[in-house]
């Protein structure tokens, strides 16, 4: 891996301030209308595109910007606090969809898709999750066969984020043989002949479009495959890695989200005669919140910094994906409880930040798949 372009300090505090000024003027106030909707506006893509959030990071030439880990970390950490898991997952779907298209796209497909993605003009998704399961990726059994100048895709995607809305999905199909040496990726236009897709209905991340994908006979160019035919298990490798320390960052400023709800509520609501913080059972949840919240994050940043170096640290991504999601579940388990009540009623960010923590211990390599990915890689 290469270093990442880092950016100073000045420019670091620049960005948060711009995330935080577009959070609070124009997602905060809308967030509970989407939830209830089902769906954010696709304006809110250009939007961002607009400020340049959607390009951070990636390369110059097709309208990024320079931006390393740790200023993926203050986008998430400014976004999330508008307390929608679904937000951040459907606003920031190239984050996990594009980079196979930047690193291992042709020149005319780069220059076609990247910086209308960057602009958000076109919406870009990635599938690799199949109905036969997730977990597995080695044995996925979506087909794609090549004939004259297309591949024919059979087979289908289940759980993929912003799959409906996509112009754009980058797909992990079989080209080969089993196993791993038989995957390639493709990169297959929403408009492609022979793609259906149907809406899926789930527990959180309400406002953020979840579809599963039928491929029938599906055409696509042949100049769509990224990168070799079956060299594809790779590049999902490496793309999970990215999406690990994001779903980590995603976890942790969430945590943080409930710690600063639940202080809040606790100064202002009275029992027995007293403000709930005046409680020390209360003043001792919040201080367990805070102590699972420092750690993590402390380790968020030095491994974020050392990706950022060229490191990649699988075992401890994997390590740290998980105690930053046991982190948010322990804290919006505990915030619903100090909300009472409250915290069971739709409305409040607590409530809806609880439903939301189980797709972060799921998505993106599930925690027991990261527990045996990080004990391999340490030989145990
Ligand atoms: C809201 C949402 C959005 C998502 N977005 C995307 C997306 O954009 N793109 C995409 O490709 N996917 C997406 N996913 C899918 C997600 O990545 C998968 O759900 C996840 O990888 C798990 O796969 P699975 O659901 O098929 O579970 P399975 O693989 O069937 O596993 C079921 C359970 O068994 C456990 N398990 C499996 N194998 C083992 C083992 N060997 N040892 C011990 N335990 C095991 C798993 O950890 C899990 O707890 C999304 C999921 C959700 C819920």
């Amino acid at each position: 891996m290469t270093a990442a372009p880092t950016i100073d300090e000045n420019e670091r505090s620049a960005l948060r301030e711009l995330v935080r000024r577009f959070v609070d003027a124009e997602v905060s106030p809308h967030v509970d209308a989407w939830e209830a909707a089902g769906e954010f506006p696709r304006a809110l893509y250009r939007r961002a595109g607009e400020l340049g959030l959607l390009g951070l990071g990636f390369p110059e030439e097709y309208g990024g910007l320079p931006g390393d880990h740790r200023s993926m970390i203050i986008l998430t950490e400014e976004l999330a606090r508008a307390a929608s898991g679904g937000l951040i997952a459907g606003l920031l779907s190239h984050g996990i969809g594009l980079p196979p298209i930047v690193h291992f796209g042709s020149d005319a497909l780069k220059a076609e898709l990247v910086p209308a993605i960057l602009a958000g003009e076109k919406i870009c998704a990635l599938a690799i999750t199949e109905p036969g399961g997730g977990s597995d990726v080695a044995n996925l059994t979506t087909r794609a066969r090549r004939e004259g100048d297309e591949y024919i895709v059979d087979g289908s995607k289940i759980f993929i984020t912003s799959g409906i809305r996509a112009d754009v999905i980058t797909t992990a199909v079989r080209t080969g043989g089993p196993g791993i040496a038989g995957i390639s990726l493709l990169a297959i236009p929403g408009d492609a002949p022979g793609l259906t897709r149907t809406p899926l209905k789930k527990m959180g991340w309400r406002c953020s479009d979840t579809a599963a994908l039928y491929f029938d006979g599906c055409r696509v160019p042949a100049g769509n495959l990224l990168g070799e035919e079956n060299q594809g298990f790779l590049a999902i490798m490496r793309n999970f890695n990215g999406e690990r320390l994001m779903i980590a960052a995603m976890a942790i400023a969430f945590a943080q989200v409930c710690l600063d709800e639940s202080v809040a509520y606790a100064r202002e609501r009275h029992t027995f005669g007293k403000p709930l913080i005046r409680h020390q059972v209360i003043r001792h949840k919040l201080v367990d919140m805070a102590t699972l919240i420092q750690p993590a994050r402390a380790m968020l940043y030095d491994l974020a910094a050392r990706v950022d170096r060229g490191e990649w640290p699988i075992a401890e991504v994997c390590i740290l994906k998980n105690a930053a999601t046991t982190c948010f579940e322990r804290c919006a388990g505990e915030a619903v409880q100090i909300f009472g009540g409250a915290g069971y009623m739709e409305g409040t960010r607590v409530e809806r930040l609880y439903r939301e923590t189980k797709v972060l211990s799921i998505g993106g390599g599930a925690e027991e798949i990261m527990k045996d990915l990080a004990a391999r890689q340490m030989g145990w």
